[in-house]
Formats: C-alpha cells, structure tokens, sequence
C-alpha cells in the first residue's frame, strides 16, 4: 500500500515537473531581469529565451543606433506571463521603476511582449509621444507586429516594430543596414501569411504532443496499479488472473521502524491460494528544500560591465492588442 503511495508521489512529482517545463516564468515589474545589467549597449530583456540569439543581437544593435542617433531609448522585454497583472499597468510600471529615456528629454519606448496572454503593448515617454503617437503605435502593431507573432515569429515581429519605430524617431533615417535585414520581403511574408490565415495548423504539433505525454502517464499509473492488483502467482508464473483477497498490516510504519503486513492472494487460473509478505520503509521526515529561483533561466550575461536606462518617465502613452 505503501509502495502505491509513493509511486502515485513519483507520477505527481513529475506530471508537476512536466507542468513547470511547459509554463514558464510569471514576472511582477520589479522580478523583470534588468538588461542593462549585462551593458550599457544591452536593451532586450528575454529571460525566457522566447527569442532567438540573431533576433536579440539584431534589436541591441538596432537600439543602440537609435540611441546614438535620436537620443531615443527603446526597450524590449519578451516575457513569457505578468500573471493577472493587466497589461498597460505592467508596461508602465515598468517603465517608471527602469527610467527608460533619457532624463528630462523622457524619450524612451518600451515594447513589452507576453507570451502566455499573447499582449503586445508600445508605451512611449512622455517627450517622445507626439512623434511617435498612439495611433503611429496602433498603426505598427496591427500591420507590422501581430502578423508576425501569429505566424510564430515573435523576434521578427518585434524586430519590425522596432524597425518602425526607428523610422519614424529618425524621420526616415533609418541606416541601410537595419533596413537591409528587416526587408520587405519581411513583410511580404507575414502579409501572405496574414491573408491566408491558416494559423490553426501552428498549434498541431503541440497538442499532439500533449496529448502523447497525458496518454503515456495514464497508462504508466494504470499499469503500476495493475502489477499492484495482480501479483505473479508462484505455482503457474502468471499474473493475469490473480488477484489480492485480503490485505493485512501487522505493522504501521513509524519515523522509527517500517511497516509490515501479508496480502492473501488468489490465481483463477490453478487455483492457488498463497500470501505474500511485504513490508515498507520507515517513514522520513521531508526536510523542506528551498527552491531555488527560477528567473536565472537562461539569462545569458556578458563580460561588460553594468549599465543603466537615461531616467526618463511617460505618462502611458502607446497602444496596445492582443495578438
Ligand atoms: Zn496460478
């Protein structure tokens, strides 16, 4: 009986860690991993790797050259769940504690991208808002961004926002190189894809795999408290129709002994009638281990030394959609 119970303890304990594998990271403003940390030319925050190394390389150079360019700070977070927290009340306080922009010119962006909610929301600081206005920023979200999340490029969308955005801080100026990589063929794409709407096919692959791993746990727990059912009969060697009658404990388990007991046991296919012995371990105290954070997830850090946003403020300018 015993046994059983610490067998059903294995199968939650990693249904829970095939749970917490598949649910990422649910961040409050303040647990959002600071990019700056790793350099002053760091804007992305992708702590849950939901974007790819060339995407967050791409955006940092696109970032950095915008800052040089036009003074304006733009920030990215791709994060993969804000809990219940409402969007916009994320993005802005987020943007207060950072101080994206620099100070007093308060020309800083923020794009923030939650995967599990599926937002996506352009706040803009408060020096920045009547360049790149609410409806520019709703203007580039549903024509550039969500075509994109919706084919599953989440770097590219938010590579095209960025890109976008640059264009309208800059007036036009965007460097060749930027616009060489995020070109219209870019768009072309996502626009097909957009018009085609054939994006139930992207959740396939998952469910399927789902639905593989539920299946594969329930027969494994079936089949654990089958071989508990059916022990092996000792005179024919079979256990398809034996059964256990009884089940008797002598001996409850204790911090300071084990357990024993007998089950009486019946096989209908000789007819044999026998007990079996068990006996469990005694029990231990679970000493409470302290889970150690996971927000260290893949957050790659680099040799250069720390730096920080300009202090900028907004006043919650931008849009924002569900993709
Ligand atoms: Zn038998």
């Amino acid at each position: 009986m015993r046994t059983r119970i610490f067998r059903c303890l294995a199968v939650v304990g990693l249904l829970a860690i095939t749970l917490w594998t598949q649910a990422g990271t649910v961040y409050t403003p303040a647990s959002v991993p600071d990019p700056k940390v790793n350099g002053q030319h760091c804007y992305v925050s992708n702590p849950d790797a939901l974007l790819a190394d060339s995407d967050v390389v791409w955006l940092n150079n696109c970032a950095y050259q915008l800052d040089q360019q036009t003074h304006v700070e733009l920030c990215v977070a791709a994060l993969w769940s804000i809990g219940d927290m409402d969007a916009f009340e994320f993005a802005y306080e987020l943007f207060q504690r950072w101080g994206i922009g620099r100070v007093n010119q308060n020309t800083g962006v923020l794009m923030l991208f939650v995967y599990e909610s599926h937002d996506i929301r352009i706040m803009t600081g408060t020096g920045i808002e009547g360049v790149l206005t609410d409806g520019r920023c709703s203007d580039i979200i549903h024509d550039d961004m969500i075509p994109a999340f919706r084919a599953g490029d989440y770097g590219g969308g938010l590579c095209l926002g960025a890109l976008r955005i640059y264009d309208i801080c800059s007036k036009g100026e965007t460097p060749e190189e930027l616009l060489a990589m995020r070109s219209t063929t870019y768009r072309g794409k996502y626009a097909e894809a957009s018009s085609n709407d054939n994006d139930e096919n992207d959740d396939w692959p998952i469910l399927i795999w789902i639905a593989v791993i539920v299946a594969a746990i329930i027969g494994w727990v079936k089949s654990i408290l089958w071989l508990d059912e059916h022990p092996k009969c000792p005179i024919c060697k079979k256990r398809k129709k034996s059964k256990v009658l009884k089940k008797v404990t002598l001996v409850n388990a204790n911090y300071d002994h084990g357990g024993n007991g007998y089950n009486e046991c019946f096989c209908a296919a000789c007819n044999h009638n026998w007990t079996a012995k068990w006996e469990t371990a005694k029990l231990t105290r679970s000493s409470s281990s302290s889970s150690s954070s996971s927000s260290s997830r893949s957050y790659r850090s680099s040799s250069s030394s720390r730096g920080s946003w300009g202090g900028g403020s907004t006043s919650g300018g931008g849009a924002g959609a569900k993709w």
